[in-house]
């Protein structure tokens, strides 16, 4: 068979990635045993050095050295660098998003889109700078002052999955500046190049405001690199997204050495659709969130848990929405759903819908690969498989774009179902009645860090806090008030009187 298509659009694609780093200032890097490839043609575009353990080592030394400085720069000040970068993102939007969709295969409108999502982060970091407020509480005792003081926390070590290669970092790296930390970043494997042009903006930025560009360190390779940040007891915090496998191997392991971890792990995201949903809107926001990144995001809707009397409808909906979705190369104009991003991703979708056809699933649409010239590369139609029960291949993540539907007779049973996997990322009902949305929302309602009412399970915006319960790690990231992750509270009590109370009235005389 020849590849002769698959080789030349890969050269094209080299040399396209080749002039997207330059201009995003980014040297090529030395030749190494590290491959970039991307999931388009499944090919290398480019190979570069792994890091070895001494620069491991080293890259930890040089974040906190520069720590120890960085931590007594006022917060305003120091976001004068996110601000810079988020300048520098601004004006290389598109080069970053073409880069992010060469790596991650992620399509143009949703690549361009995890960048603006790393703006929105770095204002919203800006703007945290100066409220990284402490409370005040009254004292018990006369002539004293108790209050909370909130400071910097350390080196913090972020482990990123592929899926969201930038946006991810951007989360925490931004946050974390301004909180006075500093950075290691130990990037996905499969994405080293959106993170060495990461790094090169962020360095450039310091530099631009004068600032240490130490404060951001970059590791690059596989899981054992990663092994190494999170057993070293300088890094103060370990921020890891992946999966659920990831976290088991990681927070033991930090939990041995009394660091802390912040864990974004996998999901596994239903929607609920009662009788009286708007089935137009409510099939749209399934179709995004189940096939939209190819079903690779981690709030990918994976379960449908549909009342019966409305589950026909819907479902000839949905699927008349799937066969129409344009699968192909995510650099065309028009597709919808780009590639998996590798072969392991691919056998791990067709060995779940073989376990789901076993357990009595009927597939609906879908699930099939397109066949074209490149062997190395997986492109796949959205699958939608009706099942006859919640089985064990349902309650695991399968991180590809497979939409199992279950049907419900009654609310409290489908909250049941809804609840009843290891994850609890994501969650959404689409309802008219407000009864029912409220219900969903109660404390007996969704077991999820994000419970949404009329829109699907992806998607979410940087203002609130991101993460979620159970496997998936209880982590919050992003807005809100998870910047205390990022920084160490202080209780101070002040005595301006010229007496020594004790407290709970103890008398030691
Ligand atoms: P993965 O777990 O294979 O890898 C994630 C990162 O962890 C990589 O950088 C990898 O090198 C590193 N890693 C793996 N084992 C490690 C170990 N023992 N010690 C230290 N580092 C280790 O995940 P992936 O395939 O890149 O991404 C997909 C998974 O990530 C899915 O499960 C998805 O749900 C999850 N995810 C979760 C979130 C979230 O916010 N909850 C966001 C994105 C992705």
């Amino acid at each position: 068979m020849s590849h002769a298509p698959t080789d030349g659009a890969t050269r094209e694609l080299r040399e396209q990635t080749e002039k997207l780093l330059q201009r995003l200032g980014v040297e090529t890097p030395p030749p190494g045993e590290l491959s970039a490839r991307t999931p388009i043609t499944g090919r290398e575009l480019i190979t570069l050095r792994a890091s070895d353990s001494a620069a491991v080592d080293a890259a930890i030394t040089r974040a906190a050295t520069a720590f120890r400085n960085w931590r007594t720069v006022p917060a305003p000040q120091r976001a004068a660098v996110v601000r810079r970068l988020a300048a520098l993102l601004t004006a290389h939007q598109d080069e970053l998003g073409e880069l992010v969709t060469l790596e991650a295969g992620k399509i143009g409108a949703e690549a361009r889109g995890e960048v603006q999502e790393m703006i929105d982060i770095c204002e919203f970091a800006i703007g945290l700078s100066r409220q990284l407020y402490g409370r005040t509480m009254p004292s018990e005792r006369p002539g004293h002052r108790l209050m909370e003081t909130w400071h910097p926390l350390g080196v913090v070590g972020v482990i990123s999955a592929f899926n969201f290669p930038v946006a991810v970092w951007a989360w925490n790296t931004a946050v974390a500046l301004v909180c006075g930390d500093t950075v290691v970043w130990k990037p996905s494997e499969a994405t080293p190049l959106t993170a060495l042009a990461c790094h090169e903006l962020l360095r450039r930025a310091a530099r631009e405001v004068g600032a240490d560009p130490e404060v951001h360190q970059l590791i690059q390779g596989p899981a054992a690199i990663g092994e190494q940040l999170v057993d070293d007891s300088r890094v103060a915090l370990v921020s890891a997204t992946g999966s659920v496998r990831m976290g088991q191997r990681v927070a033991p392991r930090v939990a041995a050495r009394f660091g802390r971890c912040l864990l974004e792990l996998g999901g596994n995201n239903a929607a609920i659709v009662t009788p009286s949903a708007d089935l137009d809107l409510t099939t749209r926001g399934i179709v995004f969130a189940a096939a939209g990144t190819a079903g690779q995001r981690c709030t990918t809707l994976r379960r449908l848990i549909v009342h019966a009397s409305v589950a026909g409808p819907l479902l000839d909906r949905i699927s008349a929405a799937y066969r129409q979705l344009r699968v192909g190369n995510p650099l065309d104009e028009g597709v919808l759903v780009g590639p998996l991003i590798n072969e392991r991703a691919y056998d791990g979708m067709r060995s779940a819908l073989e376990r789901a056809l076993a357990d009595g699933g009927e597939l609906i649409c879908g699930g099939e690969r397109l066949e074209g010239p490149d062997e190395d590369a997986f492109y796949v139609r959205p699958a939608l498989v009706r099942m006859p029960a919640q089985t064990a291949v349902v309650r695991e993540e399968t991180f590809a774009p497979i939409l199992y539907a279950l049907t419900y007779h009654d609310l409290d049973a489908a909250i049941e179902l809804h609840n009843g996997v290891p994850q609890g990322l994501s969650s959404s009902i689409f309802t008219r009645d407000q009864r029912e949305a409220e219900r969903f929302l109660a404390a007996d309602g969704s077991d999820c860090g994000i419970a949404n009412v009329n829109i699907g399970t992806s998607g979410a915006e940087i203002g609130g806090a991101f993460g979620g319960e159970k496997q998936t790690g209880g982590g919050r990231e992003s807005g809100s008030d998870s910047w205390k992750t990022y920084m160490r509270r202080a209780t101070n009590t002040v005595n301006y009187s010229t007496e020594l109370p004790l407290a709970q009235g103890i008398r030691f005389e």
